[in-house]
């Protein structure tokens, strides 16, 4: 079965962390490409740095000669919060016959089970999750049962179904946040090597750097 990744995400700015490992992600589990999706309104945290249009740009520009990466504005035209399980229903109808993987890294992981109908999630798509530096395998407390029965054993599951397994995929360990490069603008020091070029360029200019 053809499979699709999804990555969501706020990329305020996007980065190589994100970058990088949907790459490897995308190879390893042969997917036909990544979507990224940038958020409209996240509904878990404060209002991003950037606006949105400068986020879906800068998503633009990262991923502009990369076969199979894909900028999917569908988030951020529809009005109010993102929730990622609407968002899937969406996708689900547009690719009535892939896998979807849902692709997210370990951090994004732990708060998982707190996501809004993340059990519905589980029937719409598979989770595949990148390890992250220094993020540990969460304890799903309650929910841990659930999460143990949809782990998968290896990649070759999620070509078996369209939906409902758990991957855990190692990846290049680059421990680059939107955070840190945020502090970086903010104190006016460079953010050369953690972004694609195009993106440092808008950014520095931006920021006066
Ligand atoms: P912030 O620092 O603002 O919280 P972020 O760098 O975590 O942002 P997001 O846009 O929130 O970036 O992340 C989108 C997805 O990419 C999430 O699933 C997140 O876990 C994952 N991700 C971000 N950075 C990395 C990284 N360095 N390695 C692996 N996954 C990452």
């Amino acid at each position: 079965m053809k499979l699709t990744g999804i990555l969501g995400g706020t990329f305020d700015p996007v980065h190589y962390g994100h970058l990088r490992p949907a790459l490897e992600i995308m190879q390893a589990l042969q997917l036909e490409q990544v979507r990224f999706l940038p958020n409209n309104e996240p509904p878990h945290r404060a209002a991003p740095f950037l606006d949105k249009d400068t986020r879906c740009q800068l998503v633009e520009l990262a991923i502009a000669d990369v076969p199979g990466f894909e900028l999917d504005q569908r988030e951020l035209l529809r009005a109010g919060p993102s929730y990622m399980v609407d968002t899937l229903a969406e996708l689900k109808k547009d690719y009535p016959d892939q896998g979807l993987c849902l692709i997210m890294g370990m951090d994004a992981f732990g708060g998982f089970t707190r996501w809004h109908r993340w059990q519905s999630i589980l029937e719409l798509c598979h989770l595949v999750i990148a390890t992250r530096p220094g993020v540990p395998i969460p304890d799903f407390a309650a929910d841990q049962p659930l999460i143990d029965a949809a782990m998968a054993g290896d990649a070759a599951a999620l070509s078996r179904s369209q939906q409902g397994q758990i991957l855990l995929q190692s990846v290049t360990l680059l421990d680059i946040s939107a955070t840190r490069i945020r502090q970086c603008l903010l104190s006016g020091q460079s953010i050369r090597y953690l972004v694609p070029e195009p993106v440092r360029e808008q950014l520095e200019n931006r920021y006066a750097i």
